[in-house]
């Protein structure tokens, strides 16, 4: 990039809200946009940057709808405006003292675009090469599906050897960790996913116990009953409605419930999401459920890097990526979040 002062830079922007429905390109659109890189064109302390990989995350969805109090209480993208997400880009302009040229970095909110100018405030962690880890693990195992999966299992379910731990939506980015972490803690281990393919990869690559193709299964009460002949200690949320309520019927003693997500509830209001009946059985089990979100927990993330990094390093976790390519496939590949078609982690390949 170097002598170049100006480039045309692909970015998808937010063109209008999505009370419901599946996100598509009605509300999120596609424009480029010239950007100058000439040094004196950059405000003081702000780099520019090459986006490498964007990740595709379902509460992306929940920015999108206008109404921030709603569902997972995220702030809203601004109308016209590029929209942003969890980014790895390579640092090719800098007027920051932190960072220099070629560096490769991680943007919690890196914005959807080729290229973008960001305050050094942006930036969250600078890839050291000699840690050994890929710059596309950060958006995995190392970044927020990894940490999600981490306080679920460990800070909130506190899982221990011999319990067991039901996980759903368990081939997404955060079950396929969440499942592994299980194991690695000496738990039993079922999972819930919505075709055979993902069934196979959770027995054979990620060490699941059992899994249950739900989409195959029409009484998930009698499966879990199958599964799960002395209860579950801790139930990993990932999906809310009917499995949530299947589960409380069979919730052991003071099980935990840690509430990751809830994504077949994401593109439905209110007053169209679905209740759970079977709420009164937490009284008498003593059961604790807690919703969280990784913004809360940023003072435990070191902890998470330590523990997951040296798993990842010694092979003991592994992950699978969805990539797609180009900044256009954004909108189709946030949509796709909400069917089965992903095996892994969605990302963009930019
Ligand atoms: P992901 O990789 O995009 O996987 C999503 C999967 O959910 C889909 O592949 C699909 O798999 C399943 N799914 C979609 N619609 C469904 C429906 N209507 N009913 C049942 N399953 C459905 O997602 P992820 O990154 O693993 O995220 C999983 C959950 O964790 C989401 O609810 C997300 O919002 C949440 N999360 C929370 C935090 C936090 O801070 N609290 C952080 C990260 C993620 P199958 O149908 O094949 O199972």
């Amino acid at each position: 990039m170097e002598g170049i002062e100006k480039v045309e830079s692909k970015e998808c922007y937010m063109a209008g809200y999505a009370r419901d429905g599946l996100p598509s390109s009605d509300h999120l659109k596609i424009r480029t946009v010239t950007l100058s890189l000439d040094l004196d064109s950059i405000p003081d302390d702000h780099v520019a940057i090459q986006s490498l990989w964007i990740s595709v995350d379902p509460y992306l969805r929940s920015r999108m709808t206008g109404i921030a109090e709603d569902g997972l209480n995220v702030s809203q993208f601004p109308i016209n405006q590029a929209i942003g997400s969890y980014g790895a880009g390579k640092i090719i302009r800098s007027k920051s003292e932190k960072y220099k040229e070629g560096d490769i970095v991680i943007c919690p909110e890196m914005p959807i675009a080729e290229y973008s100018i960001v305050p050094t405030k942006a930036v969250a962690i600078k890839v050291d090469p000699a840690f050994g880890v890929d710059p596309v693990d950060y958006l995995s195992v190392l970044g927020v599906p990894g940490f999600a999966a981490w306080i679920g299992i460990e800070v909130i379910g506190k899982a221990k050897e011999g319990e067991n731990v039901f996980i759903s939506a368990a081939a997404g980015g955060v079950g396929m960790v969440a499942g592994q972490l299980a194991k690695l803690k000496g738990c039993y281990v079922v999972g819930s996913c919505g075709s055979d393919d993902k069934v196979k990869l959770l027995k054979e690559e990620f060490g699941y116990d059992e899994v249950i193709n739900y989409k195959k299964e029409p009484d998930l009460d009698a499966a879990l009953t199958k599964y799960f002949p002395n209860g579950i200690d801790i139930y990993f949320e990932n999906v809310g409605g009917k499995t949530l309520e299947a589960v409380l019927n069979h919730v052991n003693g003071f099980a935990r419930i840690p509430l990751c997500g809830m994504i077949s509830q994401y593109n439905k209001v209110w007053t169209e999401r679905e209740g759970v009946r079977n709420l009164l059985n937490m009284v008498g089990k003593e059961v604790h459920m807690q919703g969280f979100m990784l913004r809360s927990y940023m003072n435990r993330f070191v902890d998470f890097i330590t523990e997951m990094g040296g798993y990842l390093k010694d092979k003991k976790i592994t992950s699978k990526l969805k990539i797609n390519k180009g900044i256009e496939s954004f909108p189709e590949s946030l949509a796709s979040l909400f069917t089965s078609s992903n095996i892994g982690k969605v990302v963009i390949e930019v």
